[in-house]
């Protein structure tokens, strides 16, 4: 894979923990290409595209959508010149062990800057989740997705940790309160000292 200039982070946290929406700003702040694998596979159900046939009945489900499905999608995502000219904010990738090692691999020595976990407690993120109204969001399907995020994506962590990537910030609070964490954990991180982002 050819050098991506500009900053390559991960946003990671349960299903209502705020990441795509802190996702989609921290990205615009910073200028580089919120890359949400959730939003490029329902973008492909909708197109009816040969990838949407082939997931769509695990979104509906909240089921996850095979590890090289995911891999392909994502390798051909990155391969793109807005990605490789400003960086990317990966929100909803990885959501596996084998994915985030892939990951790894993919992006070679170096690597990711940083991983950034919005934390934020089941019942609170259930709560969130129960609020918001998108199609795949059935009762069944939120309760798959965070049974899933526990047996499949907490893990990822480790591999995270051994590369002493993971930057931990508390997901609750109004979606300001939460920005002003994300910025100020991010900068020494991004630009090397203690004070806010920008
Ligand atoms: P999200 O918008 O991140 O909540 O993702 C919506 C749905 O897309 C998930 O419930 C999965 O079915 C699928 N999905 C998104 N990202 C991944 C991934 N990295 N691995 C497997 N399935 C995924």
């Amino acid at each position: 894979m050819t050098a991506i200039q500009g900053p390559k982070l991960v946003i990671f946290g349960r299903q209502g923990s705020g990441k795509g929406t802190q996702g989609a700003r921290l990205a615009s702040h910073l200028g580089i290409v919120h890359l949400a694998t959730g939003d490029i596979l329902r973008s492909a159900v909708q197109a009816h595209s040969l990838l949407g046939q082939r997931v769509g009945r695990l979104l509906a489900g909240g089921e996850l959508v095979p590890d090289d499905v995911m891999l392909a999608v994502l390798r051909a995502r990155l391969r793109q010149t807005d990605v490789a000219r400003h960086g990317f904010l990966l929100d909803g990738f990885p959501r596996t062990v084998p994915q985030a090692e892939a990951l790894v691999e993919m992006l070679g020595t170096n690597g990711l800057d940083a991983v950034l976990e919005l934390d934020l407690a089941a019942e609170r993120a259930f709560a969130r989740l129960r609020a918001r109204a998108r199609a795949d969001d059935t009762p069944a399907a939120i309760a798959r997705r965070l049974e899933l995020y526990e047996a499949e994506t907490v893990p990822v962590r480790g591999v995270f940790d051994a590369l002493d990537l993971r930057v931990v910030v508390d997901g609750d609070g109004t979606p300001d309160e939460v920005f002003e964490r994300i910025r100020a954990a991010l900068h020494p991180v991004l630009w090397g000292t203690a004070s806010a982002v920008g």
